[in-house]
C-alpha cells in the first residue's frame, strides 16, 4: 500500500489495521477523513471501543485519552448518566426525535439561563459552526450591518465568513496590529474577505483603531475569550471590548464552544465578569452528541420569533392573501436591501434536528454530574496537578514547556516566550512537540498531534501519574542521539 507507517518505520507494523482501514476509507471518502481537522500525517489510527478516559484502537492499543471528542465528553466515554438519558428518551419516551417542541427544550434552555449571566434566551442549533453562525446573522439583522470582524488565530466553525486568519502564514498576514484576512480555504471569495475584519488578539489600542475605523460597517465582534481553548484573553482587553462595542454599537459574540462549561458551569465570561450581547456554546452541552446553542440578550434574540408574522414556509390561504404578504423587489435592487414583507420580519431559523430531545437528555445528564459538589473542583485541581507535574519533567530536561490554558483545557507549548496571541505561537518549537506527541501515541497517550489537552472527571490519579511517565519516557526518546 502506498502509505508509509505512522512515525518512524522501525516502529514496524503497530498500526497495521489503521493502515487498512485508511487506505479503504480513502477509496470513498475524500482524504479518509469526514473533517479535514481528523486528518494527521501519514494517516490517523481508528478507533474501535471507548471506555472512561480510554480509547482502544483497532490494533488493539489502549490509550489515556485527552482529545476526549475535541473537548465534548466532560464525563468521559459513555458515562452511565449521559447513557441512561439517552435510552430513556429512546425507550421510555418511545423516539430519538419528536419533531415537536418538547419539555427538554425548555429545561435546557432554563438551565443555561440560571448558569450564563448574559443569557436571557435561548436557541438550539445542531453544532458549534451554527451556532456561530447563526449568532453572526442575528448580529447583522440586529444592526442593520453587513461586516463582522474576527481575531487572528479564533476558530469559530467551517463556513465563509468566519474561514479567515485562523492558522495564517505570516508572510501573507500583514501588521501585527493590523492583520490581513488570510482564506483558509479555496471556494471563499473577495466579497467575503472584505466582510471580514481581523483583529489581533490581547491588543486593545490597535483593536480600538480598527473598530473606530468600521464602526458603521460593523455588525458584530466575535472571539474565542480564551483562543483555540487555551490563550486567554487578559481581562484589562475583554473589559476595554467590552465598553468599545457598546459605545460603537457592535454586538460582540463570545464563542465559548470550547471554554463552556469547562472553566464554571456560567462560561469563562463568569470568571471575567463580562456580559458579551450572544453566546455560542456547542460541545460539552450535547454530552457527545451533536449540538449548539445561542443565548443572548432578550431584545435582540426575539428577532427570532415566529409569532406575530407569518414563518417563510407558511401557507398563503389566497392570491390576495400572497400579495398582502409579499413586496416584490423593485427591479434592479438589491434584494438584500429591499425591506422585509410582513412575511419576512423574523429571522429565519430553522432545522430538523433543532432542540433535539435526545441529544439535549444527554447534555442535562451532563451538567447533573458537574453541578454535583466538588466535581468542577477536582476536575479543576486535577488539571493544575497534571499540568505542574508536565512542566517539572521537562525543565528538568532543559526543555523550556509552558502548559498554556484556563479551566480544564491547556496546550504544551515550548518555549519561553509569553503566548498572548496567534503571533506569539510562531515562536513555540512544534517540531519537537510533534516528535514527541508520536511517541506519546506509541506510549498510549492520545491526542492528535499538536493539539490541545481536554480533561475529563473520569481521568484518575492513576491515569495521571501514567502521562507523566509516558512524558518522560517520550522526552528520554526524541533526546537520545
Ligand atoms: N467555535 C469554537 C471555538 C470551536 O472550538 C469549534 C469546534 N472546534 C466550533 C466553533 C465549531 O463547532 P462544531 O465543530 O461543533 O461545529
Amino acid at each position: 500500500m502506498g502509505v508509509q507507517l505512522l512515525g518512524d518505520t522501525t516502529v514496524g507494523k503497530r498500526w497495521d489495521v489503521s493502515a487498512q482501514l485508511y487506505e479503504d476509507a480513502c477509496a470513498v471518502i475524500p482524504g479518509g477523513v469526514s473533517a479535514n481537522i481528523k486528518y494527521f500525517s501519514p494517516y490517523p489510527i481508528f478507533m474501535e471501543r471507548a471506555h472512561g478516559s480510554r480509547l482502544y484502537d483497532v490494533d488493539g492499543h489502549e490509550y489515556i485519552d485527552y482529545l476526549l471528542g475535541y473537548g465534548a465528553l466532560i464525563l468521559g466515554h459513555g458515562h452511565p448518566k449521559v447513557v441512561s438519558a439517552v435510552m430513556h428518551q429512546l425507550l421510555e419516551n418511545g423516539t430519538p426525535v419528536f419533531g415537536t417542541p418538547n419539555r427538554i427544550e425548555t429545561d435546557m434552555a432554563r438551565k443555561l439561563v440560571e448558569l450564563f449571566p448574559s443569557m436571557e434566551m435561548v436557541r438550539f442549533t445542531n453544532s458549534g459552526m451554527e451556532a456561530t453562525l447563526l449568532a453572526i446573522r442575528v448580529a447583522q439583522a440586529y444592526t442593520g450591518k453587513r461586516k463582522i470582524a474576527k481575531f487572528e488565530g479564533h476558530y469559530h466553525g467551517g463556513y465563509n465568513q468566519v474561514l479567515f486568519s485562523i492558522n495564517p502564514d505570516l508572510e501573507r498576514a500583514g501588521r501585527a496590529e493590523e492583520p490581513t484576512p488570510v482564506p483558509e480555504s479555496l471556494g471563499l471569495t473577495s466579497e467575503e474577505a472584505e466582510n471580514t475584519v481581523i483583529l489581533p488578539f490581547n491588543q486593545l489600542d490597535a483593536c480600538e483603531a480598527i473598530l473606530r475605523r468600521h464602526a458603521d460597517e460593523l455588525a458584530a465582534v466575535i472571539l474565542e475569550p480564551v483562543q483555540g481553548g487555551f490563550i486567554p484573553a487578559e481581562a484589562s482587553f475583554m473589559k476595554g471590548l467590552r465598553q468599545l462595542t457598546e459605545e460603537l454599537g457592535i454586538v460582540l459574540i463570545f464563542d465559548e464552544v470550547k471554554t463552556g462549561f469547562r472553566v464554571t458551569l456560567g462560561g469563562v465570561q463568569d470568571i471575567y465578569g463580562i456580559r458579551p450581547d450572544l453566546t455560542a456554546l456547542g460541545k460539552v452541552l450535547g454530552g457527545g452528541f451533536p449540538v449548539g446553542a445561542v443565548g443572548g440578550k432578550k431584545d435582540i434574540m426575539e428577532i427570532m420569533s415566529p409569532s406575530g408574522a407569518r414563518d417563510v414556509f407558511a401557507f398563503v390561504d389566497s392570491p390576495a392573501d400572497a400579495k398582502a404578504g409579499e413586496t416584490p423587489p423593485a427591479p434592479g435592487t438589491d434584494p438584500g436591501k429591499q425591506p422585509a414583507s410582513k412575511r419576512r420580519q423574523v429571522l429565519f431559523h430553522s432545522g430538523t434536528y433543532n432542540g433535539h430531545p435526545t441529544v439535549l437528555a444527554a447534555g442535562l445528564a451532563t451538567i447533573r454530574v458537574l453541578e454535583s459538589p466538588g466535581t468542577m473542583e477536582r476536575l479543576m485541581e486535577n488539571t493544575h496537578f497534571l499540568r505542574k507535574q508536565l512542566e517539572n519533567i521537562y525543565h528538568k530536561y532543559g526543555i523550556p514547556l509552558q502548559t498554556v490554558g484556563m479551566g480544564s483545557i491547556f496546550s504544551l507549548v515550548i518555549t519561553e516566550r509569553p503566548i498572548k496571541n496567534y503571533r506569539d505561537l510562531a515562536a513555540a518549537n512544534t517540531a519537537l512537540r510533534k516528535k514527541l506527541d508520536y511517541e506519546l501515541l506509541r506510549l498510549g497517550v492520545y491526542t492528535k498531534p499538536l493539539n490541545r489537552y481536554s480533561m475529563s472527571v473520569v481521568h484518575t490519579k492513576e491515569d495521571l501519574h501514567k502521562t507523566v511517565e509516558a512524558h518522560e519516557e517520550a522526552v528520554r526518546r526524541v533526546m537520545r542521539p
